[in-house]
């Protein structure tokens, strides 16, 4: 909504692999794409990201990379430690993890856009962060009423719901018992979705004030930032959201990246935005160099004094799987050359 909610999440991959994964020729031919789909906006970019790495839209043929068909559900149990583990964390940027890359979603729910974006997700396996303003999903209004359902399918889906004020107001611009209110209302409705408390809290145009500040230490809420912004309320369009995206990856080699579920172009942005990050995985790979890995949100926390989430042996698995999979994508790419059009040559 505001200049500095332009931004928004998950996972892919990892290192110590040989530069024989991939020939000199396909690590050409997927670096020279990448640098086209940084370089210049326009569907060409779009296509081109399609093209090697096939897409999320009905009727094509993507390579065998991991996607799920159904949704996985989680259980209580599953859900019940996933906000506890962000209590007491320091605010936090997306900088210093490595290539790790997370989706942060804000403004939602919507009925007509998060839903599809919840598919697009599953597609990749990969679960997101949203901060949601819970004027937007009050169960008893028209509209609002199809948003809280879509909330709801949101949190089934594994996702984790965040608090981003009740109505998105500026923080700096209200009185301190407005502030307290705009954050406990949408508290009340996350723990009326999850049935605990969300330690996680984004402000609204990323402007913190200093009772804000203070009630939330108080509470051991977590102030999660951004470091790549996808710049979707500035462009309107699902090339330049790419773009913006992956130039900014590109900078700062990982973070958090911030979206908003409400604009129908973010939600298509998303399947090229996690095609890119694959393409560039593969150069990494064929470099030797560590992979971009998409992630949750959880492998930016960082307690207050120190201290990070432990990686479970689950998440270790998922880690070995997601890598294996990836080097057979980069290997499985179409040796035959790019298109001349794409590759920028002029026929
Ligand atoms: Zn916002």
């Amino acid at each position: 909504m505001g200049p500095l909610e332009s931004g928004c999440r998950c996972g892919i991959v990892l290192v110590f692999s040989p530069t024989s994964v991939l020939g000199a020729e396909d690590l050409h031919g997927a670096k020279d794409l990448t640098v086209r789909v940084l370089a210049k906006g326009g569907m060409v970019s779009v296509a081109a990201v399609l093209l090697l790495f096939g897409s999320a839209y009905p009727g094509h043929t993507g390579p065998a990379v991991p996607r799920t068909s159904k949704a996985k559900v989680e259980s209580p149990n599953q859900t019940s430690s996933r906000y506890a583990a962000f209590k007491g964390g320091r605010k936090i940027w997306g900088h210093g993890v490595g290539r790790k890359i997370t989706f942060t979603f804000d403004d939602g729910p919507h009925y007509q856009t998060t839903p599809r974006l919840l598919d697009h997700l599953d597609a990749y396996g990969l679960k997101a962060t949203f901060f949601i303003n819970s004027r937007r999903a009050n169960p008893f209004g028209l509209g609002s009423a199809k948003s809280y359902a879509a909330l709801l399918e949101t949190h089934r889906r594994g996702h984790l719901l965040a608090n981003h004020t009740h109505a998105h107001p500026n923080l700096r611009t209200i009185p301190p018992a407005k502030q307290k209110r705009q954050i406990e209302l949408t508290d009340r409705l996350i723990s009326r979705v999850t049935g605990e408390q969300s330690y996680l809290f984004r402000p609204p145009y990323g402007a913190m004030s200093p009772y804000a500040k203070q009630l939330l230490r108080k509470q051991g809420t977590t102030v999660v930032m951004w470091n790549l912004g996808s710049e979707d309320d500035k462009y309107f369009n699902v090339s330049k959201v790419l773009n913006a995206v992956m130039a900014k990856v590109e900078r700062h080699g990982g973070g958090i990246i911030l979206m908003h579920d409400t604009h129908y172009w973010t939600i298509e942005a998303v399947p090229p935005i996690i095609q890119a990050v694959r393409v560039e995985s593969c150069v990494n790979l064929a470099r030797g160099e560590e992979p971009y890995e998409m992630v949750g949100l959880k492998y930016f926390w960082r307690k207050r004094g120190g201290g990070t989430v432990p990686r479970s042996r689950a998440d270790h698995r998922r880690w070995l799987s997601h890598r294996a999979a990836l080097v057979k994508l980069c290997n499985s790419q179409p040796r035959a050359p790019l298109p001349a059009f794409i590759r920028g040559e002029s026929s």
